[in-house]
């Protein structure tokens, strides 16, 4: 077994004995036993990182120099990327050629945090007085608490490590259980990158007992948490106690909508990776088909009959198109979903079940399901079931395409399909998601800021949205010419 506590610059031995099996949720097999840390570990990480932020090793490095770390972190992961991309298909079942794509979006955002080292450094503020300068200017939070989910290990790391770093925190990461071993290989490459000791520390246990302290623990200033939306309430409460800042990235609900007048194939082609992409565990799939009445039939037929032709497997199969679900647990929520859709009155048009070939009996795979006539009051429709299920549902004018496509507690992203452009913007600037796009469906910058209305979430990752949520804004006002007020009288007068 591996150690998979880093505390203080070094990889410990946990209080308690317990470890886990990592499995590849593939075909089960064995890929690494981890330790099942505990509070008492996890409290000693907090201690660590609390101590390393208070010498000041990292806070007070120039943000040029921490940029150039993250720079150096970003090329050391390129150089070990073969085995990131390993490690976290073998972690999670996705496909490598999916798992190096998403190795390439982690070193693109660490270098684009790199470039805004120096770059935002604060701003003079006009005080309307010759006596006086003002300023505003950034300090580090302190310590964070990260925790992240299994669908995107790496990359939902990054997106709160990279920017935590260049701010100047100390941290302390707790990945999902489930995939706990690219955040093990980041230790290493921060520490060889020249991170200074105690900096970032990693804890691996359950959200019951290791998130629990990380949210609640009096030395944490923030938690910015990647998860569903039930366990982003506990956080935030937990959170609450102490008042720490809490960022939060939790689940959609995605709608795709598609007028009669777009491009066909187009649209169709993406309609089918929207959600059917890493099995549609992507907290941005687009897990709604909102198509006009019109162009329903032809439309959802020869989606129906490309879903029936995507091919499941492994790995490292190279013919495969996308991979299994996380575990039997999460494929057993998914079918309990689509068995919910079909008893409240969806159809059920494709999939809805585990595939029969032999050669997946030991994945957790759950065939691309598509279920039609479906409306807002299913529970299919408006809950996250995060595996490959589409929901169809159709709108005659534009009007009821905006109400259908808002009618979600969630508000992550969407997506609005037409040719014509006045439409097109129309829809865009009225759909309540933190991101849409317009003809397109997926692509995401990390220059540009990433999160929820609604209930996807608080805050923002990426962009420069996302270096503020790592950083407290002083108020520096310089009285260049102090004279007393008299506001209360001075001593001696009545
Ligand atoms: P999850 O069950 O909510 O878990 C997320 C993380 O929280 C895990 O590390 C989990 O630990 C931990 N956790 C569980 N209970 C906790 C507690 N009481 N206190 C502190 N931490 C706790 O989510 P998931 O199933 O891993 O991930 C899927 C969800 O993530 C989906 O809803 C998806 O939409 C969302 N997501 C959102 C975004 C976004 O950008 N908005 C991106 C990716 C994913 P353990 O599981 O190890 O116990």
């Amino acid at each position: 077994m591996s150690s998979s506590l880093y505390v203080a610059g070094e990889w410990r031995t946990p209080h308690a004995s317990a470890s886990r099996e990592i499995r590849c949720p593939a075909d089960g097999t064995l890929v690494r036993t981890v330790s099942e840390c505990d509070a008492q570990d996890a409290a000693d990480a907090v201690a660590a990182a609390s101590t390393a932020w208070r010498s000041g090793a990292w806070s007070e490095t120039p943000e040029r120099e921490r940029g150039r770390l993250l720079e150096r972190a970003a090329d050391l992961i390129e150089r070990d990327l073969e085995q990131y991309a390993t490690a976290e298909s073998r972690d999670t079942g996705k496909r490598i050629v999916e798992a190096r794509l998403d190795m390439q979006d982690v070193i693109a955002c660490f270098r684009y945090y790199a470039t805004l080292a120096g770059a935002h450094p604060g701003r003079l503020v006009d005080t309307g007085d010759p006596h006086s300068r003002s300023r505003v200017e950034y300090a580090p939070v302190g310590v964070c608490s990260l925790i992240t989910p299994w669908n995107y290990p790496l990359l939902q790391t990054a997106w709160k490590v990279a920017p935590a770093l260049l701010a100047g925190n100390a941290l302390v990461l707790k990945p999902s259980e489930l995939t706990p071993s690219t955040a093990m290989l980041l230790m290493e490459t921060l520490t060889e990158a020249g991170l200074p000791t105690g900096v970032a520390n990693l804890v691996t246990g359950t959200g019951a007992e290791v998130g629990e302290v990380l949210t609640t623990h009096p030395d944490v200033d923030l938690v910015s948490f990647t998860g569903g939306l039930a366990t982003g309430r506990r956080v935030m409460a937990s959170a609450a106690a102490t008042v720490k800042r809490v960022a939060l990235e939790l689940g959609g609900k995605n709608p795709n909508v598609v007028f009669a007048d777009a491009d066909h194939e187009t649209a169709l082609d993406y309609a089918l990776t929207a959600i059917f992409l890493h099995s549609g565990q992507v907290c941005s799939a687009g897990a709604r088909l909102v198509i006009e009445e019109s162009l329903h039939d032809v439309f959802v037929d020869e989606l129906v009959a490309r879903a029936r032709r995507i091919r499941l497997g492994g790995p490292f199969d190279a013919a495969a198109e996308t991979g299994p679900l996380i575990s039997a647990a999460h494929r057993e929520k998914v079918d309990a979903y689509v068995r919910a859709g079909i008893a409240e009155g969806a159809v059920l048009r494709c999939g809805g079940a585990a595939p029969s070939d032999p050669a997946l009996a030991d994945g957790f795979y759950y065939l691309p399901t598509i279920l039609d006539g479906c409306d807002g009051s299913m529970s299919v429709v408006h809950e996250e079931s995060f595996g490959p299920v589409l929901t169809v549902e159709t709108f005659r004018d534009e009007e009821e395409a905006v109400r259908i496509a808002n009618d979600t507690p969630y508000g992550l992203a969407g997506a609005v399909w037409t040719q014509d452009a006045g439409r097109a913007q129309r829809v865009a600037s009225r759909l309540r998601h933190g991101t849409v796009w317009i003809n397109d469906y997926h692509p995401y910058l990390p220059q540009a800021e990433w999160g929820g209305f609604g209930q996807s979430g608080n805050g923002r990752e990426l962009g420069l949205a996302g270096l503020d949520e790592y950083r407290e804004a002083r108020h520096v006002y310089h009285n260049l010419d102090p004279r007393p007020q008299h506001w209360f009288a001075p001593a001696g007068r009545n």
